[in-house]
């Protein structure tokens, strides 16, 4: 008798989840299906940011507008930022374990739900390329991943869009931005990140992708490094909007 190796890791992975049914990461009620990663009840806190909002960095607004007050009189290296989601309560929390408690799934999860919300967007068919901004070397040693790769997958996963990893680098570890005021943030990263493979990017479309948009200072930080290696255009797509 063969024995496909499709059925063996379903057999594995029904005896694994007798052993450790699959359970919400949020609240361990238990989840059926194994790729998913929070119940129903915890996923419905989730809100997701919807039109209008501002044309330059996605700020959600009451009426569209070209340039909100948040970005009045800042230069953006890219053409467009989208957020899926608010960040409150739970997501906080998933973004919390995703980033210190070594659940790089939770990245693939939020990704996949972030391209499901921006999926009829306008930018979206026009990106021919996704690249996670980068964390340094010694970032990832601590965390054992990229977080933003996961979220990047998790993107790829339903778009069908390749993630272009390593060719952003990060050649700074920077000290955290919380404290800092949006120059400060900007003064902080600048210079910070290099194309390390020129021919990726030259004339592409590209999205860059993280976590979280505070001021876009990190985000236009890339951005600029990929249109100065030759990308044509660099839009952001994030999880979530602090
Ligand atoms: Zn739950
Ligand atoms: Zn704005």
């Amino acid at each position: 008798m063969t024995v496909s190796l499709n059925t063996l890791r379903t057999a594995g992975r029904t005896v694994l989840d007798l052993v450790y049914p699959p359970c919400c990461v949020l609240c361990r009620v238990r989840v059926s299906h194994d790729r998913l990663v929070i119940c129903d009840d915890c996923a419905s806190g989730l809100i997701s940011i919807d039109a209008p909002y501002c044309e330059r960095c996605g700020h959600p607004l009451d009426n569209p507008v070209a340039s909100c007050a948040a970005c009045k009189g800042r230069t953006f290296y890219f053409d467009g930022a989208l957020s899926g989601f608010q960040f409150n309560r739970p997501l906080q929390d998933l973004i919390h374990q995703l980033k210190y408690r070594n659940r790089p799934g939770i990245g693939r999860f939020l990704g996949s739900l972030l391209a499901k919300r921006v999926e009829g967007e306008p930018e979206i068919p026009h990106i021919t390329a996704v690249v996670p901004v980068p964390l340094h070397p010694l970032r990832i040693r601590e965390r054992g991943y990229n977080q933003s790769v996961y979220i990047a997958r998790g993107i790829s996963d339903e778009t069908g869009i390749p993630v272009l990893e390593n060719v952003l680098v990060r050649n700074r570890n920077t000290p955290t931005q919380t404290s800092l005021s949006p120059d400060a943030r900007m003064a902080n990263v600048e210079g910070v990140f290099e194309v390390g493979r020129v021919e990726a990017v030259r004339d592409a479309t590209v999205s860059l992708v993280d976590d979280i948009f505070t001021t876009g200072a990190t985000i236009n930080s890339c951005a600029r490094a990929l249109l100065k290696a030759g990308a044509e255009r660099v839009f952001a797509l994030t999880v979530a909007r602090a």
